[in-house]
């Protein structure tokens, strides 16, 4: 993979809770545990150990990060930050925090950066 394009921002996304009991067993199959870190650009979220989050609330985190990325405010669809949100993942038992950074970088369609 060659990335050939610095994004304008960074995410990072903590497990923050479970909803249902203690555990995932028999709700997600992904095995999050609380306090787990994942952080991505445009890629999905990865962990420390390259490894990839629950595939599913990649359905909930993708509509979020676009609004974002059209620079929107998460507080006017329910975030409790501009750039910070917390999503249930649809498996209905782990809750994530996701927040953005602005890296500085270009915008990707508006910022010419590949013009020469
Ligand atoms: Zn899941």
């Amino acid at each position: 993979m060659k990335k050939w394009y610095d994004e304008e921002y960074e995410w990072e996304i903590e497990v923050a809770g479970f909803l249902r009991g203690q555990q995932t067993e028999h709700y997600c199959r992904n095995g999050e545990e609380i306090g787990d870190k994942y952080t991505c650009t445009y890629g999905c979220p990865v962990n420390a150990d390259g490894q990839g989050i629950c595939s599913k609330v990649m359905l909930i985190m993708f509509p979020i990060m676009e609004a974002v990325r059209s620079g929107g405010d998460l507080e006017n669809i329910g975030g409790h930050e501009r750039y910070s949100q917390n999503v249930v993942c649809p498996d209905g038992c782990v809750l994530f925090k996701m927040t953005a950074n602005k890296t500085g970088n270009e915008n990707f369609h508006k910022g010419h950066f590949y013009d020469s």
